[in-house]
């Protein structure tokens, strides 16, 4: 909640601090237990920051983070340990995240090792158990990463972050580089072990077609601000925010019947460094007025649709 990333730019002669990126500026959102939320946007948007922030990779500047009752924000390293077997991260690219010099074996071992789970014996057996169970098998556990296709390393991502056991998986654009026939198959497969482990996950990604496939919820962000949030179906339906209109215009719907107008956006996204005054997205609105270039509207929702624009403001 009230969740901020601030970097600061620097450069010049001296180095010093020019200004700062609000990556990702107020958001706040929650997410249910078993459930897949999305989050989409344009590159740039802060989807990827928010994920990491959740997880503690890079530390919020300011805003709070909950996770199962206990605040993830003020936690000791220690503490925050534990709570990393609980949260999971699937990353784009596998490969970046795959030791290239380990073989599988040891490389879905690792997490276990350093979460200090198992005998060598039952880290073994769990090793080819999630083999199995991402589709993989124990013949591919003396292989090395270089020796699998993109969307069989993407499995092998998947595993890894199945290895202890977790609850919630943070998901950032996992299907993104991967042909699209293959997309689907590792889009299903972590339905199918959603399923099976009752996970919860946030799904990172800036192609509405594929979130709609796997979300429950949906949230769209635009320069560092979560502008519209709805269950799938009511936000592909009835989208409110000029702007997810506009994102969804240029989706094309798999229902032929529905045929959406393409609606053209103007101008270029705005540098997050120097984001316009007010609503963020008013040099591009078509709708805009004139309180949306000084004030910031503020999210209100209405059966759980969530909408942070000016045209729905109930003053
Ligand atoms: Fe457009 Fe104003 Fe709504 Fe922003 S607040 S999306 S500028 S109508
Ligand atoms: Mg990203």
């Amino acid at each position: 909640s009230g969740l901020k990333k601030y970097f600061p730019i620097t450069g010049g002669l001296l180095g010093g601090v020019k200004g700062e990126v609000k990556a990702v500026d107020d958001v706040s959102f929650h997410v249910r237990k078993g459930e897949t939320l999305g989050i989409v946007g344009e590159s740039g948007c802060g989807k990827s920051t928010t994920g990491r922030l959740l997880m503690r990779l890079i530390e919020a500047s300011d805003g709070k983070i909950v996770f199962e009752d206990k605040e993830i924000t003020s936690m000791s390293m220690s503490e925050l340990r534990k709570i990393r077997r609980d949260i999971q991260m699937v990353f784009q690219d596998p490969y970046a995240s795959l030791n290239p010099r380990h073989t599988v074996e040891k490389i879905l071992e690792e997490p276990l090792i350093v979460h200090g789970i198992g005998t060598k014996e039952e880290r073994k057996r769990r090793v080819h158990e999630m083999l199995e169970v991402v589709g993989l098998s124990s013949y591919h556990a003396r292989r090395y990463p270089h020796q699998f296709s993109g969307g069989q390393r993407q499995r092998i991502g998947i595993a890894k972050a199945l290895m202890t056991k977790p609850k919630l998986i943070i998901a950032d654009e996992p299907v993104s580089a991967l042909d699209v026939s293959i997309q689907a198959q590792v889009l299903n497969l972590m339905k199918d072990i959603q399923k099976e482990f009752g996970l919860t996950y946030i799904f990172i990604s800036h192609d509405l077609g594929v979130v709609r496939h796997i979300s429950d919820r949906v949230g769209v962000m635009y320069l560092g601000r979560l502008i519209e949030l709805a269950d799938s179906e009511e936000l592909y339906e009835n989208p409110k925010h000029p702007y997810t209109k506009v994102l969804l215009s240029a989706v094309p719907t798999p229902d032929p019947d529905i045929k959406r107008e393409t609606i053209l956006i103007k101008g270029e996204l705005p540098s997050p460094a120097n984001p316009p005054l007010g609503c963020a997205f008013h040099t591009r609105c078509s709708e805009c007025m004139d309180i949306c270039k000084t004030t910031r509207p503020v999210g209100q929702g209405e059966n759980g649709h969530f909408v942070a624009c000016h045209l729905y403001n109930k003053e």
